[in-house]
C-alpha cells in the first residue's frame, strides 16, 4: 500500500537500525545511578525468576499453540495501530499508547509463566522495532526495562493466581463466583505491580499520585485493557474464533485515547505544559461565565519575564526555555489545582484565579514575584547557574477593573507595562473602571 512506502525497509536501511540498537544499548550508561541499579536488579531478578521456573514446568503442545495464537493477535494489533501511532507522532508530547497488555494478561491467565515471559518478550521486540524504534528513538535499554518491568508483572500475577487456587483461565471456567475473584485478584495485582514496578525505570521521580501512578484516564485505558485481556482469553479457551473481535474494539480504544490526547495537545503549550492562549482563553471565558452567575469576583495576573532577552543572548535560546520551564513551575506551584495558568507565547504568562478578591490575588502575585527570584536554572555547558529573574506583575480584579475576560486582559497589561516603567520586580494594580 502506498501510505505504508514511508516506513518500509530497505537492506542499508536495516542495517543502520541494527548497528543504532546494538550502539545505543549503551546509553544506559550515561543514566543516573539509582536507573542503572534498577535495570540490573530487575533484569537479574527476571532472568533468575526465568530459569528457576524452566525447570518445573513441564509445556504442552497446547501451551504452544496459545502462545502463537497471542503472538500474532498481539503483532496484528500493533501492526494494525501503526496508522494511529503516526497520527500521534506527529504531535509533540503525546505519549504512546500502549495495550499491550490486553495479550500479556490473557498470557497469565492461560500460559505457564515461562511462556508469557516469552510472549512479553517477543511483543515488546516487535514494538520496539517496528513502533517506537525508527521515529522516536526509543534506546534499546529501555525497551529492555519495560519488557522486564512487565515480565516481573505476569510472574507476580502468575503468582497471586497460584495462591487463590486457581491458576489459570481454565480452572476458572469450573469455578463459578472463585473463578472470576481469582481473575478479578489477577486484574488488581496486575494493575498495581504493573503501576508500582516501573517507578524505578523514571529519569525524574514526581512525588504526586499523578506524577507516580499517571491520570484517570492512563488508568483507566489500563483496566479496560486487562479487562479485554480476560475476555480475550475466556475466548480463546472456549471460542477462539471469538478472539479475533478483541481487535475492532482494541482499535476503537487507541483511536479514542488518541483523540483526548490529541485534545489536551491542542490546549497545552508544549514547552511548559501550562495552558497555550487557545485553552487559557476557553477555560477563562468558563470561569468568568461561573463567576458572573455566582456574583463572585475573580483575579488575574499578567505575568512577564524582566530583560528574558538577555538570558537567551547570554546563555542561548535552550537555556531561556529552561527558564521558561522554571517560571511556570514556580508559578503553578504557588497557585490552586483550579487557578488556570497559560503562556501566551514568549516570556508571558497569564494566571486566572477564580474566587479571588484583593487582598488575596496581591498576596499570590507576591509570592509568585518572590518564587521566580529564587529560580536557579543550571546551564550544561560551563556548569553556571542562571539566577537573580524577576517578573513584573499586573493585576487585575473582576469587575473593579472590566466586565470581560478581554477588558481584564488589557487592564493587566497596562498594569504590567506600569511595573515595567516603574522599575520591574514588582507587581502593579489595575486602576478600577468607572
Ligand atoms: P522586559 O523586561 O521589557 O520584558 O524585557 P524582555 O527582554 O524580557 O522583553 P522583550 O519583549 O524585549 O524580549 C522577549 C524575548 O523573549 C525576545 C525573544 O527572543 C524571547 N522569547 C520569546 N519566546 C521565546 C521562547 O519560546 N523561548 C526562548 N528561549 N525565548 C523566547
Ligand atoms: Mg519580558
Ligand atoms: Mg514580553
Amino acid at each position: 500500500m502506498s501510505m505504508d512506502r514511508p516506513d518500509a525497509m530497505s537492506s542499508p536501511d536495516l542495517r543502520i537500525r541494527w548497528s543504532r540498537l546494538l550502539l545505543s544499548r549503551w546509553e544506559i550508561w550515561g543514566q543516573p545511578l539509582r536507573v542503572r541499579l534498577y535495570c540490573f536488579i530487575t533484569e537479574t531478578a527476571a532472568t533468575v525468576a526465568f530459569i528457576t521456573l524452566l525447570g518445573t514446568e513441564a509445556l504442552t503442545q497446547s501451551d504452544l499453540w496459545l502462545l502463537l495464537a497471542l503472538v500474532a493477535l498481539g503483532v496484528g494489533q500493533a501492526e494494525l495501530g501503526r496508522r494511529v501511532e503516526r497520527i500521534r507522532r506527529r504531535v509533540s508530547g503525546v505519549a504512546h499508547i500502549n495495550m499491550t497488555s490486553v495479550w500479556t494478561f490473557a498470557g497469565v491467565l492461560l500460559l505457564p509463566p515461562t511462556l508469557t515471559a516469552v510472549l512479553v518478550a517477543v511483543l515488546y521486540w516487535h514494538l520496539a522495532v517496528r513502533s517506537w524504534y525508527r521515529l522516536q528513538r526509543v534506546p534499546a535499554w529501555r525497551t529492555t526495562s519495560n519488557a522486564t518491568a512487565v515480565i516481573l508483572t505476569c510472574f507476580a500475577t502468575h503468582q497471586a493466581m497460584a495462591f487463590t487456587g486457581i491458576h489459570d483461565m481454565r480452572a476458572a471456567l469450573t469455578h463459578d463466583w472463585q473463578g472470576f475473584a481469582a481473575i478479578a485478584t489477577g486484574i488488581a495485582v496486575y494493575f498495581v505491580v504493573g503501576a508500582v514496578v516501573v517507578i524505578g525505570a523514571r529519569e525524574h521521580i514526581v512525588w504526586t499520585p499523578t506524577g507516580l501512578f499517571g491520570n484517570w484516564t492512563d488508568n483507566l485505558l489500563e483496566l479496560a485493557t486487562l479487562g479485554l485481556g480476560a475476555l480475550n482469553a475466556l475466548a480463546l479457551v472456549t471460542m477462539p474464533g471469538l478472539a479475533l473481535l478483541v481487535l475492532p474494539a482494541l482499535l476503537l480504544l487507541h483511536r479514542s485515547v488518541l483523540v483526548k490526547q490529541l485534545e489536551v495537545a491542542a490546549t497545552t503549550d508544549d514547552k511548559t505544559g501550562v495552558y497555550n492562549t487557545a485553552g487559557w482563553h476557553h477555560t477563562a471565558e468558563r470561569e468568568f461565565n461561573r463567576s458572573r452567575e455566582r456574583e463572585s469576583s475573580f483575579a488575574l495576573l499578567m505575568i512577564d519575564l524582566d530583560h528574558f532577552k538577555r538570558i537567551n543572548d547570554t546563555y542561548g535560546h535552550l537555556v531561556g526555555d529552561a527558564v521558561l520551564r522554571a517560571v511556570a513551575e514556580a508559578i503553578k506551584a504557588e497557585v490552586r489545582d483550579r487557578d488556570a495558568v497559560g503562556r501566551f507565547g514568549g516570556e508571558e504568562f497569564v494566571v486566572l484565579l477564580p474566587d479571588v478578591g484583593v487582598p488575596e490575588a496581591d498576596l499570590v502575585a507576591e509570592r509568585i514575584r518572590q518564587a521566580v527570584t529564587r529560580i536557579r536554572v543550571p546551564v550544561d555547558t560551563d556548569a553556571g547557574v542562571v539566577t537573580g529573574l524577576s517578573t513584573s506583575i499586573g493585576v487585575a480584579i473582576y469587575p473593579d477593573a472590566g466586565s470581560g475576560v478581554q477588558e481584564l486582559l488589557d487592564a493587566a497589561d497596562a498594569a504590567l507595562y506600569r511595573a515595567k516603567h516603574a522599575g520591574r520586580n514588582q507587581v502593579v494594580h489595575a486602576t478600577p473602571v468607572g
